[in-house]
């Protein structure tokens, strides 16, 4: 393999380099990426960048040892792939040939109808844009209560904004860990001063605020939306990589086209602990599929067997995920959420645990992601006094 372009430069992509070159690959590489900055990292985004704490959140790549070409604001618009493999990329700066290649496109916000301005929060300028916005007693309306919602909350909420957040669903988060769990953050809502109006449908987004589905309204000056991404894959259209909520790759990260791997935020991957398929939107995947991906495209073995892992912060919390619980049998609080302020949720099946969820409990987090990775049997009884370690029967 003499030629391989990583498509995408977000953390996936830089990754991708990164796992190349550390794996031995010692031919010409591209990173072509349609934003015109460096790779960066996107948590602070929503984060320490709106609250005005960080202005710059570039990766520390040394770009030259890398030996990595950066096309950076050039755009890949598709891909022919030849019978035997590798194939021609499409992009705004000319066709450019590949042997291997690497899909790190990311996703897209998701946007609502309406002809008013919608700020969304994907990239620095999306943020340096909102941060400008955030002045004090400015009615700022957040369109959906997920974890960039709750986050900008956050942000608006300290810089003394008049925040409102509008959820379709009837608790925060739902989407994510359900209505029950996601029920214990409204306080936090109130606490900090922020409205929060749940099981309201969002018509369009009109000049000057919202119009709602039930002929309601609601004024602001700036209305954000945080009601989810899609992936990015509009470039691959008619390239004859299978795409299925995602790109479909398999353990290993390998489309069905051969020398061209998928990661990040874009990739659907066949998971073999979980025996499905995952799209995992999650900054420690876009950081550690790539050293599969890379591997696949080298021909080593390698397969991203991770369990999935995330965190966010809200109104002051460090709320941490590990796992996947939509198959679980019960749920153990370790703690009371209605009463303490540290605690965790969770998910059991038989002696088992499948997913845990932690409030400003970060050792639970980091013991139980390892229990859940081993797969080994817990003493789930013990598990609901808070202070006892979680471990292993
Ligand atoms: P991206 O970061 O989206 O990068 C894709 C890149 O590809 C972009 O630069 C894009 O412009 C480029 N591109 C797209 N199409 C083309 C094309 N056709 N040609 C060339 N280039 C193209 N995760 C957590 O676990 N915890 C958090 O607290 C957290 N906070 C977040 C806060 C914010 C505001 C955001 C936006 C995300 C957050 N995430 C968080 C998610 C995490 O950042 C993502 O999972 C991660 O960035 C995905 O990386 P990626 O490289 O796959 O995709």
């Amino acid at each position: 393999m003499d030629r391989v372009i990583v498509v995408g430069g977000g953390l996936a992509g830089v990754r991708s380099v990164e796992a190349l070159r550390a794996k031995g690959y010692e031919g010409e590489l591209t990173l072509l990426s349609a934003e015109p900055h460096r790779p960066y990292d996107r948590p602070p985004l929503s984060k320490a960048v709106l609250l005005g704490d960080s202005d710059d959140t570039t990766v520390d790549a040394d770009w030259a040892a890398l030996r990595c070409e950066l096309l950076l604001g050039e755009r890949a618009t598709g891909l022919a792939p030849a019978p035997a493999g590798g194939g021609t990329l499409r992009t705004t700066a000319g066709d450019l040939p590949f042997d291997g290649l690497v899909i790190a496109t990311g996703a897209t916000p998701v946007t609502l109808p309406g002809d008013g301005p919608q700020h969304v929060l994907r990239t620095i300028d999306d943020a340096r844009r909102l941060r400008e916005r955030l002045r004090e007693g400015a009615r700022i309306v957040i369109v959906g209560a997920g974890w960039i919602g709750a986050e900008v909350a956050t942000a608006a909420a300290a810089k003394g904004c008049a925040v409102t957040v509008v959820e379709a669903a009837d608790a925060p988060l739902a989407n994510a860990i359900g209505t029950r769990i996601g029920a214990h953050t409204v306080p936090w809502y109130a606490e900090a001063g922020v409205t929060l109006r749940t099981g309201v449908k969002v018509a369009a987004v009109e000049h000057g605020g919202l119009a709602l589905a039930d002929g309601g309204r609601v004024d602001a000056d700036e209305v954000v939306v945080g009601v989810g991404v899609r992936p990015e894959l509009g470039w691959l259209e008619g390239s004859g990589v299978e795409i299925d909520g995602g790109v479909v790759v398999d353990e290993s990260l390998r489309t069905n086209l051969p020398g061209v791997v998928a990661v990040g935020d874009c990739a659907a991957w066949w998971s073999r602990r979980y025996g499905r398929r995952m799209l995992v939107e999650h900054w420690d995947t876009a950081l550690n599929a790539p050293e599969v991906a890379a591997a696949a495209l080298l021909g080593q073995d390698a397969a991203y067997d991770a369990v999935p892992y995330f965190w966010s912060e809200q109104f002051g919390r460090m709320v941490q995920y590990a796992g996947h619980h939509p198959s679980a049998e019960r749920l153990i609080y370790r703690g009371d959420p209605g009463a303490d302020a540290q605690w965790a949720a969770c998910w059991f099946t038989g002696d088992r645990l499948e997913a845990i969820l932690t409030v400003d409990r970060p050792r639970d987090l980091v013991q139980a992601r390892r229990i859940i990775a081993a797969g080994t049997p817990m003493d789930a009884d013990a598990v609901a006094d808070p202070a006892v370690p979680l471990r292993k029967a």
